[in-house]
């Protein structure tokens, strides 16, 4: 059976031919533990790491000894927070953050909720951006930690990193940014940007999937952050195990491409995704969610009045793949759970459950969006037409009430 077209790229992209060149010698070959000290098999994999941790720090303006690898952005967003938590004096115990992060965040917020901590939650407007004004009004001496993403995964806002950072910095507080969707598609600086933690992972930029890092400021080691695993001391004592040395090979193989790429990449995802757009909001009752300005390129979030997004998904499935948001809630999104993310931005259940993610990337063709334009088109007008003839686009079980992030 042929393949859909891929437009999931959000969800996660396929690696770059160049990245697995890069890794395969690292599988066999150059096997070596890069924590072993006394022989040469330790030393290649051990330079090999640090090559990937210079590239990676000097794509976001930082050292490479604030660079520490870990298994994908989840546990990075589990190690800034909950390290965060369990190293602040008791008065300091609020987390800032929004509704619209990704549920790594607001999972490990609810977790620490259970500890004692309070979660509150700065204001989103319509297309998805926090309210700085606010954010400013909220910091106060009880607070531990801001966290707000760089790009949001389901509508692609970006965030306005720069005045964030500097309000926390005045502030004294911590700033930590889940930069997943952001990273090697905007240029991040963590000097400019005052960032102090950042959460990155390689298979959202074409690299492997379960590597990634947190980048934590260097002053900032130890003496601010709990470790959550615990052994031999890899990685400043914070966080143990055997590196995945192909992995993180892969993954600085990924920032090298990123960075070399970004601009003229970027350009071409955008001018897709803008006809992408024209051509889907010319269908009766589309509407478009996020920011127009300030969205990742590859970004589209577009909702079809009436029309049930599962349903849609179902009747383009054989032609293109797509999504109707987080590939972390698409178990919700089949038990008919609105997104969280549309839902804060203010869409009604219904209206947010008319919505669909279209993720454009490096592999993606100007005849890819033409299939996925009359796809789309050819479905919502069968759906309509099923509809007026009164068959239902509402299952009952879409009608449950999404959970409270
Ligand atoms: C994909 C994603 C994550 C989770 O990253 P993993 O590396 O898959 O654990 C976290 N946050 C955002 C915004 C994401 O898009």
């Amino acid at each position: 059976m042929k393949k859909p077209i891929y437009l999931d790229y959000h969800a996660t992209t396929p690696c770059d031919q160049r990245v697995v060149d890069a890794m395969i010698p690292y599988f066999a070959g150059e096997f070596g533990n890069a924590a072993s000290r006394q022989h040469v098999y330790g030393w290649t994999a051990e330079a090999a790491v640090n090559r990937a941790r210079t590239i990676i720090a000097h794509a976001i303006g930082g050292e490479p000894a604030s660079i520490v690898f870990t298994s994908g952005a989840t546990e990075s967003n589990n190690l800034a927070l909950k390290g965060i938590c369990e190293n602040v004096r008791e008065s300091r115990n609020e987390i800032i953050t929004s509704r619209t992060e990704h549920s790594s965040i607001l999972d490990v917020c609810s977790a620490l909720e259970k500890k004692g901590f309070t979660i509150s939650f700065v204001p989103v407007d319509k297309i998805g951006l926090v309210d700085v004004v606010e954010l400013e009004k909220m910091i106060s001496p009880k607070t531990a930690v801001v966290s707000l993403m760089a790009a949001n995964n389901e509508i692609g806002t970006l965030a306005p990193l720069e005045e964030i950072g500097a309000i926390c910095c005045k502030a004294g507080v911590l700033f930590h940014t889940d930069a997943s969707q952001a990273f090697g598609k905007i240029l991040i600086d963590v000097k400019e940007m005052n960032i102090d933690l950042m959460s990155l992972n390689a298979h959202k930029m074409y690299g492997p999937k379960g590597v990634g890092a947190l980048f934590v400021r260097t002053s900032m080691h130890k003496s601010k952050l709990r470790p959550q695993i615990h052994g031999g001391g890899h990685e400043s004592g914070l966080r143990a195990g055997t590196l995945n040395v192909p992995g993180i090979v892969g993954f600085g193989k990924a920032v090298e491409i990123a960075v070399a790429e970004r601009d003229v990449e970027s350009r071409r995802i955008s001018i897709l995704r803008d006809r992408l757009q024209q051509k889907l909001v010319e269908i009766d009752g589309a509407f478009v969610n996020g920011n127009s300005v300030h969205r990742l390129s590859g970004n589209l979030n577009i909702g079809f009045e009436g029309v049930s997004a599962l349903s849609l998904l179902v009747e383009i499935k054989n032609d293109i793949a797509i999504s109707t948001g987080s590939a972390c809630s698409s178990a919700d999104a089949a038990a008919g759970l609105a997104s969280h993310v549309l839902r804060a931005v203010g869409l009604s259940k219904q209206a947010a459950l008319s919505c669909v993610r279209v993720s454009i990337g490096r592999y993606t063709t100007e005849d890819d969006i033409q299939t996925a334009v009359h796809c789309l088109r050819s479905a919502v007008e069968t759906l309509r037409q099923q509809s007026s003839q009164g068959i239902s686009f509402f299952p009952p079980s879409t009608t449950k009430e999404s959970q409270p992030a």
